[in-house]
Formats: structure tokens, sequence, C-alpha cells
């Protein structure tokens, strides 16, 4: 595909980091592999917008794939974290501001008795799928297909996120041993739960889930899933742990768990609450959590964690998150539902706009979309015309078919006109693609 447009500077970047760094990025998705073309390097945000190198703005709807709810750059956050930097940046020891967090934390989400911070979402995972194993003294562990918890070894068997982008079946480094206990099942489908439990009782040590999956693309569980999948680990004696690390403090107040009402064993937590920094958690029964060090045997520790400006950053956030502010964020991510679903219908286009809350994300496809097989079927070459038609008019989607779409309290008129000014011709852009 060739593109009428271009970012010479961050071109330069990119040769620059491809040098220095596999494949020019931190992160792979960012590398735009899935869409082609130039990734944009990003020199500033605010509010609603992203300024790149080439001082081209952006309406920027990943929001650092989450994090940013109330927008970039939002002055009460800045001032917390100028604050807490003016004091030091680490300390090693326990501090006040984690104590905040974790208290913020355990008043919101009643099933978190407990909670521990870390410093990404992977770690909460892998820490969580631990303290299972050690609580449990069981081996196996059952994820489903399309679902992301990040790079834990033994979580990244079919997983969604960049695994789905770049299709991978599965990633090398991880061995048999790492993953030969991961049962992975078909997401939405609790006859293989049921299955997989009948045919190993008692030796799996915990089902994790996607609260609300947003990594292969947004679907949502279907009524009774969760509560089914609550059901069946509880007969069992194994845990049910709720993956809220993109769901939690973004699709309400109190996460998923908040809307559904499904109350886990374990919780994990990141984005939103590390407020652009890297501050995660996982938490939940306090029995079960009382089986951590240096309470309990099972061991889980960082040099990083509980850091000072991250849960500075983290706390200021989810204070401004009142329930006015998800008002504001829902009834942003409906309009711009109700526009892109418009504009796709108009050009004739195959799609479905898939909503969990105000997370949502776009299938080129009009099939239901209810697991990663239902996902993988969608014509992902329409994402990638409508993508560059997109970001040629400055909108900022995610680079691919397979990740949900973010939106803040930021999202002003101004902005949701920017987005709307732009789709007529992305649209048209999806509609004349060819695979
Ligand atoms: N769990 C879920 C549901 C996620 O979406 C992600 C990241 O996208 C992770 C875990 C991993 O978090 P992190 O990237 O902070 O390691």
């Amino acid at each position: 595909m060739a593109y009428s447009y271009e970012a010479p500077v961050s071109q330069t970047l990119f040769d620059r980091a491809s040098l220095v760094t596999p494949g020019g990025v931190n992160s792979p998705v960012r590398a735009f592999r899935a869409v082609g073309g130039t990734p944009r390097f990003m020199v500033s945000g605010t509010g609603p917008y992203l300024t790149d190198a080439d001082g081209r703005e952006y309406v920027d709807l990943v929001c650092s794939w989450g994090p940013m709810i109330l927008g970039h750059s939002h002055p009460e956050v800045i001032a917390a974290v100028q604050d807490a930097v003016a004091r030091g940046t680490s300390f090693g020891t326990p501090g006040e501001g984690e104590v905040a967090l974790a208290e913020e934390i355990v008043a919101r989400i009643e099933p978190v008795e407990q909670v521990r911070l870390v410093s990404s979402g992977t770690e909460a995972t892998m820490s969580a799928i631990r303290l299972a194993r050690g609580f449990t003294g069981r081996a196996k562990i059952v994820k489903f297909a399309g679902c992301y918890h990040g790079h834990v070894d033994a979580l990244l068997a079919a997983a969604g996120s960049g695994v789905a982008t770049f299709g991978l079946p599965d990633t090398p480094g991880v061995t048999g041993a790492q993953a030969g206990d991961t049962i992975v099942l078909p997401y939405n489908d609790l006859e293989a739960v049921r299955a997989a439990f009948a045919a190993q009782p008692g030796e799996i040590a915990c089902v994790i889930t996607e609260a609300s999956p947003g990594n292969m693309g947004v679907v949502p569980p279907l009524d009774g899933f969760n509560a089914g999948l609550k059901e069946i680990c509880a007969a069992d004696g194994a845990l049910y742990i709720s993956d809220e690390v993109m769901t939690g403090f973004r699709t309400s107040r109190t996460g998923w768990y908040g809307i559904d009402g499904v109350r886990p064993d374990l919780m994990t937590f990141g984005k939103v609450m590390g407020g652009g920094f890297p501050a995660a958690a996982f938490g939940g029964r306090a029995d079960v959590m009382a089986h951590l060090a240096p309470v309990g045997p099972v061991y889980q520790a960082g040099t990083l964690s509980g850091n000072p400006i991250a849960t500075a950053a983290g706390l200021a956030q989810l204070r401004l998150l009142d329930d006015a502010a998800y008002v504001k964020v829902d009834a942003v991510s409906a309009e711009l539902r109700a526009l892109v679903g418009e504009a796709l219908t108009k050009e004739g286009v195959a799609h479905t706009v898939s909503a969990a809350s105000n997370m949502f994300s776009v299938f080129f496809t009009d099939e239901p979309v209810r697991n990663y097989e239902d996902a993988k079927k969608q014509e992902a070459f329409r994402f990638t015309a409508f993508f560059h038609s997109m970001l040629e008019q400055g909108v900022y989607l995610p680079p691919s078919a397979f990740e949900s779409w973010f939106v803040s309290t930021a999202h002003d008129a101004r902005a949701v006109e920017r987005i709307a000014a732009a789709l007529p011709a992305a649209a048209r852009a999806a509609s004349e693609a060819t695979a």
C-alpha cells in the first residue's frame, strides 16, 4: 500500500531506533507492522491530542492503550507528579503514597480485601498465577484463546494483543515445561470449561480471564459466562482470576466487576490505576493474599513496586474519576460508535461495532464475534485502509484491527467533530480496499 503523506522526522527517528532496538520499538504493536507505514514518534500530548515529531496533531483514540482516561497532561495529575518528584524519586522503603493507593483500590473494588502493588500488568498476572498455584498446590491453569494477560511465559499460548496482531501461534522461547500446564480454551464457551475440569478434577489451580476482553478487539462475555466460570471454579476448589488490567477503573468506577458483579477470588489491575506511570496491582481474598511473602511462603517482590511518583499519579487520577467522569467517557464512546457505524454503513462496508462499556472496536465483518476464531474472520485489510485514511486526516487509531479503541474525559465536541469529519473518506477507503 502506498501512502500519500509523509512523516520525515518520525522516519528518521525510526531509522535510528531500528539500529539500536529490535524493530525500532519497545513494544511490538507500536511498529505499525500490521498496517504498514512509518510509526509516529510522539513528542507531546494535551487533552485528547497528540503531537508527533513532524509537528502534526492527532486526535488520540489509543490513550496510551487505556491509561489516559483523563486525557494527556491533566493538570491535577501533572501537579501531583511534580509534587512527588520534588521529594525524591524512589526510596525502596514503604511510603504513604502506596498505602493511600492501596486504600483507594480496596475501597472501590469490594472483592479486593488486600492488594499488592507491582509495576506492570504482566507482573500482576504472573504474580496472581503464582499465588493461585501456591495457594491451591495445583499446577494447571486455564486461559482463553485471544485473551492477553501480558507476556508471562505460561500465558502466551494463543494470546491476544500483539500476538493476535502478528498471527503468532506461539512464542519461541517459551518451553514446553513453562506452557505445558496451560489449558487454552475457546472464549465464551462454558461447556469447554466444564469438560476441562471434568477431565482433570482437582488439578486446575485457576481460570484466568480478561473481565471483558479487549485484546482480540472488544469481545464482551456472553450473559452468564463469568458467573459460570466462578461457579465451575468454586465447585472444584480452583480460583477465579479476573484480569482487569484493561477494564479496571475504565469500564466503570469499579471496573468490570461493577458491571457484572461476579466476585473473583483474585483480580489484576494496571493501566488507569497508574495515571500514565508504571503501576499495577493484584489483590483479592485476604486468606489467599496471606500466602504472599513476607506473611506466607509465595515469593513476590519488586525494587520499584509502589514507586512514589507512580502511586502519586495513579492516586490523583483515581480521585478525579468520579461517577460524572464515567458518564462523560461513556457518552463520548457512544457518540463515536454511532458515527463510525453510520459512516461504514453509508459506504456499504460489512462491519460490527463491538462495545463493552466505553471500550469499543470495529470488526470488519457483519457476522457475530464471540471469540478469537470469529474475530480472525474479519477483513482486516479493510481496517488497514481505514486506519491510514484516519491517520492522514489527523486521527490516531490503534494500529491493529485486534485492539480496543479508547476515549477520555478530554474528548470534547471539537475532538469528536474532527473524527466525524475524517470518517466518510476513511469508510470509502475501507470499502474500496482489496485484500
Ligand atoms: N492484562 C491485560 C488484560 C492487558 O490488556 C495487558 C496489556 O495490555 C496486560 C495484562 C499486561 O499489562 P502490561 O502491558 O502493563 O504488562
